[in-house]
């Protein structure tokens, strides 16, 4: 047998065991070379800084990763301030990796479902387009016999780091990023560590009826039922889109294609279509005017947006949006619309601040799909009727009548 090589795992903020292409890579090779495994999570290069509420979710996802990979005594060694290429440099003594695998963030397809060229830039065209069928999920990698043991790691390595704080001066609101508690009138209360997100997973589609009646409720405002919450999880690499997915088709192979599950099906490739959207377009995609190249006319107010972002917009409806946001991290998709409506078309602000703000303080924030529904809100993105005419305005009197008419959200966030 040749000699055995240490076989290194990057993370890349990807916080699960199941569907993880590179750790597939990484047994099959220790187990022809004899290798040994290590597991490296440090600051995602790509990914800006995590907020509060994600902040939390992430620590618990890393927790019970560190626990199993104990278990088969592979050491997962953590550098918050470091991205894995500077830790490997900067410790190059302690961590020599003959192989470094990259984990990546979970999408449907690996490479592009519609060629670059030809890329549409509204969705209902991305989906007549789709080719193929999505790739199905891997299992969970066996990882028994294969770690590099614990002893000798710098202990600091082997604990739990806060993660650097926010750029932005003055720190934004919300609760500290290392406590535990939750609100107990939040719509996400779950925990964000992979077993948590399977079995939420389970829950919504087998254990209940909720994936059914998904297209009648999801448009809901209140309570852990009205969606899947998965988002959560998916921000946080603790789950898979594939493995939702492959268990979208069990559903449907033991329950038909009904319209809940072939709607979250859909919602699903929304997802998929804002983060090859952003591929295509590049820094446009996060551009002010949009994929479109628009001007825009705004009011740079620092003060209206100051208290904007401590729940002071001047709308009780949507202060009560801004408060669970603050909160929990979780808003409902309706609420995300309306508040974003109401910042860019009512008070007249710049989208990119409310868009950015989102970004650190929601718990599934992902920049493509965060920045997608902005621009498509500000018609600046791909809603078909902005271009060349004018985007969306809710009417938050009619919607409240519509969506909240017993003013049940409004009051519990009052
Ligand atoms: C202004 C604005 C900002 C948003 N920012 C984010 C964000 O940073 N991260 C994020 O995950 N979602 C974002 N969304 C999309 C959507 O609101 C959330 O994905 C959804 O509310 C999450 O709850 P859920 O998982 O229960 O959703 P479900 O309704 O159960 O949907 C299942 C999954 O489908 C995908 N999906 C659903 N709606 C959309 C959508 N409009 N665009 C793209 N994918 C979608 C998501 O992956 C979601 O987890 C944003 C929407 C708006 C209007």
């Amino acid at each position: 047998m040749a000699r055995a090589i240490t076989i290194a795992v990057a993370l890349e903020g990807q916080l699960r065991l199941d569907d993880q292409p590179a750790f597939a890579a990484a047994v099959a090779l220790a187990r022809q070379r004899g290798g040994r495994l290590i597991v490296l999570a440090g600051r995602p290069e790509a990914q800006r800084l995590r907020g509060p509420h994600q902040r939390r979710l992430a620590a618990q996802a890393l927790g019970s990763l560190r626990s199993r990979l104990m278990a088969a005594a592979i050491p997962l060694l953590h550098f918050p301030q470091l991205s894995t290429a500077a830790a490997l440099a900067a410790h190059g003594e302690l961590l020599r990796p003959e192989v470094v695998l990259h984990c990546r963030e979970s999408w449907l397809f690996d490479d592009w479902p519609i060629a670059p060229a030809s890329f549409p830039r509204v969705f209902a065209e991305f989906r007549r387009g789709l080719p193929q069928a999505p790739l199905p999920p891997l299992p969970p990698a066996d990882l028994a016999g294969l770690g590099a043991g614990l002893e000798g790691w710098p202990p600091t390595w082997l604990q739990p780091h806060p993660q650097p704080q926010s750029p932005c001066s003055p720190p934004p609101p919300g609760p500290r990023p290392d406590t535990d508690s939750v609100d107990p009138r939040s719509a996400f209360p779950f925990r964000g560590d992979e077993p948590s997100a399977l079995a939420r997973l389970q829950h919504y589609l087998f254990d209940t009826d909720g994936l059914r009646h998904y297209k009648a409720s999801r448009n809901g405002l209140v309570g852990t039922e009205f969606s899947s919450k998965v988002s959560p999880f998916l921000g946080i690499g603790s789950l898979s889109v594939r493995r939702i997915w492959a268990e979208l088709l069990r559903y449907q192979a033991l329950h038909g294609a009904d319209e809940g599950s072939e709607w979250l099906k859909q919602e699903l490739l929304w997802r998929e279509f804002f983060l090859w959207s952003e591929q295509r377009h590049g820094a446009a995609f996060h551009d002010p005017g949009g994929i479109q190249g628009r001007p825009h006319s705004w009011v740079a107010d620092r003060e209206r947006f100051r208290r904007w972002t401590r729940a002071d917009s001047g709308h009780p409806l949507i202060d009560a949006q801004l408060r669970e946001l603050l909160a929990t991290g979780y808003l409902s998709n309706r609420g995300r619309q309306w508040v974003a409506s109401h910042f860019i078309h009512e008070l007249q602000l710049p989208w990119i601040w409310g868009a950015r703000f989102f970004e650190w303080m929601l718990i599934d924030a992902q920049p493509a799909l965060n920045t997608g529904n902005w621009a498509y809100l500000a018609g600046v993105g791909s809603d078909p009727r902005s271009f060349g005419g004018t985007p969306r305005r809710f009417n938050l009197e009619v919607q409240l009548q519509r969506y909240d008419p017993l003013q049940t959200h409004r009051q519990r966030w009052s």
